[in-house]
């Protein structure tokens, strides 16, 4: 696996294997990797023949009050797992190769970041977008892959690729979960053993708004309350329940055709999302 450090390098390499005749496939993360950015990096070998990982926390997506000093990085155990699954490239940048001194540039969606997330973090999707641009000028992909465990980062991606015309294909691949349920995050390492157990009832709530829909209930209010009800009966503070239409992303009073559950909680001070389909 060659490990790169400079735009100017990746841009090489990309150029050589596109010289060559190879089709390139990106994987963005911030590291401290595990099973669902690793079924990425799967995913991507099946749709191209040179996979590129990305690891750099980004600190433009991070609010004043996040938790970008403390977030976890182990690049170490990151690069043998990447080796293992034969990950072609990994591009690691500094934040001082990606924002050298009078940086200026954004990159900003106007209506899906006003929902969920995108509310309660201000300033986060500007920093995503921005980075995932210039992430994808580094490495040059004709494809990407990103989870939908981060649904609506998914969908400001594929938007943005829509909008500014970016030759590259999205891919998404499905949210990994531990055994019990759990959407796998990197930030789950920060949670003790009783976090640990209350974090379930995110999902236990995704699980039962499934359930309450297809046994009918189509009232937004209802499934919002049981979902609420779970997390706070397991001790875990919600940041938000929503019920949305999966490409609008806007809160739905109705279930109709399409729906979507999505959620963010506070388990102790880790903040946790996840998200689920309710109907297609
Ligand atoms: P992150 O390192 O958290 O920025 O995530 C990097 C990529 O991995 C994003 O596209 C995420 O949506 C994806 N990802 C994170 N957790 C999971 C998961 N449990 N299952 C599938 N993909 C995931």
């Amino acid at each position: 696996m060659e490990k790169i450090e400079t735009i100017g390098a990746m841009q090489q390499l990309a150029r050589k294997w596109l010289l060559e005749g190879h089709t390139i496939a990106v994987v963005p993360t911030m590291g401290a990797l595990h099973q669902g950015h690793l079924s990425l990096i799967d995913l991507a070998r099946q749709h191209a023949d040179k996979v590129v990982a990305t690891i750099f926390v980004n600190p433009t997506q991070f609010g004043p009050n996040e938790d970008f000093d403390g977030y976890p990085r182990n690049s170490e155990a990151d690069e043998l797992q990447l080796q293992a699954h034969l990950t072609d490239a990994l591009f690691m940048p500094t934040s001082k190769e990606m924002y050298p001194d009078g940086f200026e540039t954004r990159v900003e969606l106007t209506r899906l970041p006003l929902h969920l997330c995108g509310m309660r973090r201000e300033g986060h999707f500007v920093g995503v977008t921005t980075v995932v641009l210039k992430l994808f000028n580094a490495v040059q992909p004709q494809l990407a892959v990103f989870g939908e465990k981060d649904y609506q980062q998914l969908m400001i991606v594929r938007k943005m690729v829509r909008d500014l015309n970016l030759p590259v294909e999205i891919i998404a691949g499905p949210t990994v979960r531990a055994e019990d349920g759990l959407a796998m995050s990197s930030r789950n390492r920060y949670l003790d053993i009783h976090e640990r157990k209350a974090a379930i009832s995110i999902y236990q709530a995704l699980v039962r708004a499934r359930q309450l829909v297809n046994s009918g209930t189509v009232d937004t209010i209802i499934l919002r309350q049981a979902m609420t009800e779970i997390i706070e009966q397991a001790g875990a503070n919600v940041d938000y329940v929503a019920v949305i239409h999966p490409e609008s992303l806007e809160e739905l009073n109705v279930v109709g055709a399409k729906a979507h559950a999505a959620i963010a909680a506070f388990v102790g001070r880790t903040r946790l999302i996840d998200n689920i389909r309710l109907k297609d």
